[in-house]
């Protein structure tokens, strides 16, 4: 049945067992291609058939959550928890909030969740949440009237070694505190049954930064690996999000000049660049008043572009930080003319199929997602450990820890990813991530 595993053949399977789910074909698809030709040199991969065993989640839960508005309407939403794979510890992932949320774009982040959180070699499985909930314009009580009503349905199925679910889009410090609330209130315990979680209640320094943090320090180990750097270096992001916002905050500080940010209305162009003021005002904006990207542009008197993204921006270096697949081929033709020579995603899957390849072959390096935007969960992990010991750690000790996991990622796609002068990021996260899940799998029984 596996003699002749081909792409085409694989993807004609999935894609009949799984219709209708583009964004998780696409992301599949992406694994596929890389891991296929490793599979056929290992006959035991082959024989036990254990991509097609990773690509089908262990279950998928989908749940009707009722709220109260504060007009006293009467809402219903949709709720999802993917239990993707827990060959290598607890499912772990992030829930996201979003009227675009359905089962494919779960799928598609579980799946990816399971190569990324191998990847940070810390003992977590795969798997992603979420709603319709557009928590877009919602106030402070009826965000926590949803979560406590998603709440009491998703707590039947999560628990500290079951399943912990995290933040992701819509879903931040005070979602989780709610969140967490109760599931306190639910089970009557206090346990590390999610994370993200305000620092007074078992929460981790570092965990809001941790993603765009890690997004730096992974920017900056594939400059090292050439001999250079991200200092001097312009910057383009995406993103207004904790993500792109600490992205930023650390490129500043290992002396990269940030030039854009956007949310979905349009981007600001400060060819000033941003610095720590800026940036905490920034913060401010978008975390307590929720407010729009163009305010900043009227701070600080720069451009704002409406409707459009940064990719026309002349940088050296660009992080697609927003959502799926916000960098297409043309994006990335107008990068790799205009000189970039880099590009990581903060985001999961920002840049198209067809705009990777292009990437590729004008020779810009592409770390993708899955370990570029790692030190987010890799905090988590480590959120789990101090939960477990009951012990908090300092943010030197943590920021220590992100910087070795994102350098051993780093290592990890060189060491698979080697193909002469340029580095296949996107093949080594892929064939590494998968290496190490496969053989748990495997060690269980070939069945
Ligand atoms: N949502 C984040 C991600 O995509 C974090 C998940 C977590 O911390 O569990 O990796």
């Amino acid at each position: 049945m596996y003699q002749d595993l081909s792409l085409d053949r694989f993807m004609q399977g999935l894609i009949k067992r799984n219709p209708g789910e583009p964004e998780f074909h696409q992301a599949v698809h992406e694994v596929a291609e890389s891991v296929i030709p490793f599979i056929l040199d290992n006959v035991r991969y082959r024989e036990a058939g254990i991509l097609e065993r990773m690509t089908e989640p262990d279950r998928s839960v989908i749940f009707r959550v009722v709220w109260e508005d504060d007009e006293g309407n009467i809402r219903v939403n949709r709720g999802f928890r993917v239990q993707f794979n827990n060959a290598i510890g607890p499912y772990k992932g992030g829930l996201r909030f979003h009227p675009t949320v359905n089962l494919s774009i779960l799928k598609f982040l579980g799946f990816e969740q399971t190569f990324k959180n191998s990847l940070t070699t810390l003992p977590i499985g795969s798997g992603k949440g979420g709603s319709d909930f557009n928590p877009k314009g919602k106030s402070d009580r009826e965000i926590m009237r949803f979560c406590q009503s998603f709440m009491t349905e998703l707590y039947h199925h999560i628990g500290p070694n079951t399943d912990v679910p995290a933040g992701d889009i819509g879903v931040g410090a005070r979602e989780i505190s709610y969140l967490f609330g109760q599931y306190k209130r639910l089970t009557g315990e206090f346990t590390g049954a999610l994370t993200g979680k305000g620092i007074e209640f078992g929460g981790s320094l570092i965990r809001t930064e941790a993603t765009g943090w890690g997004a730096a320090f992974f920017m900056q180990a594939m400059l090292a690996h050439r001999g250079d750097s991200v200092e001097g270096k312009t910057c383009v992001l995406s993103g207004s999000g904790n993500v792109a916002l600490y992205c930023a905050q650390k490129l500043m500080q290992l002396g990269a000049k940030v030039v854009t940010l956007s949310d979905s209305s349009g981007f600001i162009h400060d060819a000033n660049g941003l610095d720590e003021d800026k940036l905490h005002w920034l913060i401010d904006l978008k975390t307590r008043r929720r407010g729009r990207i163009r305010e900043y542009a009227e701070h600080v008197g720069c451009q704002y572009h409406e409707g459009t993204r940064p990719w026309g921006v002349p940088c050296d270096l660009a992080f697609p930080c927003a959502v799926q697949n916000e960098l297409d081929q043309q994006d990335a033709r107008t990068l790799a003319v205009n000189g970039c020579q880099a590009v990581a995603e903060g985001a999961n899957m920002p840049t198209t199929v067809e705009a990777i390849k292009v990437l590729h072959d004008a020779g810009v390096l592409f770390g993708p997602g899955k370990a570029a935007n790692a030190g987010g969960v890799a905090v988590s992990g480590m959120e789990m450990s101090q939960n477990s010991i009951r012990m908090a750690w300092g943010a030197e000790e943590l920021e220590h820890r992100l910087r070795d996991i994102m350098n051993g990622i780093h290592d990890q796609c060189v060491h698979y990813g080697e193909n002469g002068e340029l580095v296949n990021y996107v093949r080594g996260a892929n064939v590494a991530g998968f290496r190490k899940v496969a053989d748990a799998m495997l060690a269980y029984g070939a069945i």
